[in-house]
């Protein structure tokens, strides 16, 4: 646990330190759960969204995108039961006046218990050495049943409670005897419900009736938009619509960083298919959804399927991919089978037909819709926190060094070359290096740095993830070749200045990285 928390200090500070993630405002201290993408954060998190838009639209020839307004006709976020039931039960302590998300409360509590039913584990392990059996052990030891028992019990009550008992959900707390974690006090008020979504006002109409939400969810643009792509695009059933955009989310339970932020960006695509049909693209999209984590380079070990216990209102299946933050297990995307909820409710509502006629079947029905839905900012943590590590590497004198390295896939890597003149101040080298850059510059993202020596200079590369460095020395002004140093490797390698872009481009492509989806 404390090596987690160690990682992950170490990745918020990383983040800080080389330009990736600032705290939104913060020279006025800051403003919590809002978030700022600094100069190699922004070209990262373009980078993902590249791989994300053409793996889903460029690629199948039945999705189109779209990009539809943050704001909203009211009416849609009464439709799609936002305006009703988009709440999240909260607690607040009198004494502290800090406000809390009861469920977070107990699941923090159940997070302690099985903390210390994975210590027994461990123990066991490191006792019995190869021989060890997890699961025989998991299921005979008394200590690790009764803790087992006691943490399943827990989340039984509270998933009953947060359906429609919140008066319970109180009195779990209560009876754990869980304490307001800034105060320590157990003086707690009831648990009520709190719309999450923000709200404000269209200057040209007072009240009730001027108000707009800032959309918690991307999907209702694509929704209310059905008809007008499906026309325009001549597109057949089944057929998908993607839209990357911000989204907006009252948060109470405001940490860890850009996993749960007040405004986040959602990439998300809805596929229309026959009613009866969509349990086969669910599991088609949870197949293509999970190898595209794969192909990026998320490990299969930090990937899982994670079923809904329990079902939102609108669909009749939902699995959500899990990432091993460095905070555990936590959901990263969403596969929802919606049914034909949002769009029979937008009809019900507009009193406008939204449906598709079939041109096969000679009918007309409201489509089903099956959902992928991911969290670029937790995209982005995901590949941050996997690909930051720390090696051990020989320095210029041969010595064992620990270097900072950020094994981003190159495809998405923010600066994909570095152009570095061996010495700064001899001016036929930085000259020509110069030359280089703007030679190259074109085909991608470079940089060119001449500052400090050039140890330091690839380890400030290695930091950010720049796969290629180039060096310009005194041989590149005899036969106009120069070093190309691979981060992961650290070979170095001769290569003529007319093949850098050749030779860089090859292992950067994202079209080779789409083939292998
Ligand atoms: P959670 O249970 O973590 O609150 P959710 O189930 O409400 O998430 P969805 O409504 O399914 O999330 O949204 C789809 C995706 O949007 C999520 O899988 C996640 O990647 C991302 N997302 C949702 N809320 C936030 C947030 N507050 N900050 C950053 N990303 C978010």
């Amino acid at each position: 646990m404390a090596q987690q928390d160690n990682q992950f200090k170490r990745l918020v500070s990383h983040c800080k330190e080389y330009g990736f993630i600032f705290q939104s405002s913060e020279v006025y201290d800051g403003l919590s759960a809002v978030y700022d993408y600094g100069p190699y954060g922004v070209l990262l998190k373009n980078n993902i969204k590249e791989y994300w838009w053409k793996s889903m639209v460029q690629m199948h020839e039945n999705i189109v995108g779209l990009d539809a307004s943050i704001f909203m006709h009211p009416k849609t976020w009464k439709a799609s039961g936002h305006v009703d039931a988009f709440n999240d039960p909260l607690i607040d302590n009198k004494d502290s006046k800090k406000r809390y998300r009861a469920d977070v409360l107990v699941e923090d509590y159940m997070a302690k218990i099985e903390a210390k039913i994975n210590k027994e584990v461990a123990k066991a392990k490191k006792r019995f050495g190869d021989s060890f059996d997890e699961a025989q052990f998991r299921s005979t030891n008394p200590r690790v049943l009764k803790n087992q028992e006691k943490h399943d019990a827990i989340g039984k009550r509270l998933a009953n409670g947060m359906r429609d008992n919140l008066a319970d959900v109180k009195a779990l707390i209560e009876e754990l005897g869980i304490a307001c974690p800034e105060s320590g006090s157990k003086n707690w008020t009831d648990v009520r419900q709190f719309n999450l979504m923000f709200s404000t006002q269209l200057g040209t109409i007072a009240g009730e009736e001027g108000k707009l939400y800032l959309r918690p969810e991307t999907a209702q643009g694509i929704f209310v938009n059905f008809l007008n792509v499906q026309k325009t695009s001549r597109q057949k059933i089944p057929f998908g619509i993607a839209q990357i955009g911000k989204a907006f989310r009252n948060e109470i339970v405001a940490r860890q960083f850009i996993f749960r932020m007040r405004e986040f960006e959602q990439m998300e695509m809805q596929f229309f298919v026959r009613p009866g049909e969509e349990m086969k693209y669910y599991e088609q999209w949870k197949a293509f959804r999970l190898k595209w984590h794969k192909t990026i380079g998320s490990p299969a070990e930090k990937l899982r399927f994670h079923d809904h216990d329990n079902l939102a209102h609108y669909a009749n299946a939902a699995v959500d991919i899990q990432f091993d933050f460095p905070f555990g297990f936590k959901e990263l995307e969403g596969i929802h089978s919606r049914t034909d909820f949002d769009l029979t409710q937008h009809q019900e509502l507009s009193g406008r037909k939204i449906q598709y006629y079939d041109p096969e079947l000679k009918e007309s029905y409201v489509p089903y819709v099956v959902e992928t839905s991911i969290g670029c900012d937790r995209m982005f943590l995901a590949v941050m926190s996997h690909a930051l590590t720390e090696d051990v590497v020989p320095d210029a004198n041969g010595k064992e060094s620990t270097r900072l390295v950020l094994r981003l896939h190159p495809a998405i890597a923010p600066i994909k070359c570095a152009v570095l003149p061996l010495l700064k101040n001899k001016e036929e080298l930085t000259d020509k290096a110069r030359e280089v850059f703007n030679k190259i510059k074109f085909a991608f993202d470079c940089q060119y740095d001449e500052k400090d020596a050039i140890g330091r200079r690839y380890r400030r590369q290695d930091a950010i993830g720049t796969p290629y460095c180039v060096t310009i020395d005194f041989d590149t002004l005899e036969d106009n070749t120069v070093t190309i140093r691979d981060r992961d490797s650290l070979a170095q390698e001769r290569i003529a200045i007319d093949d850098i872009v050749k030779t860089i481009s090859g292992k950067i492509d994202m079209s080779t990285l789409l083939s292998q989806l």
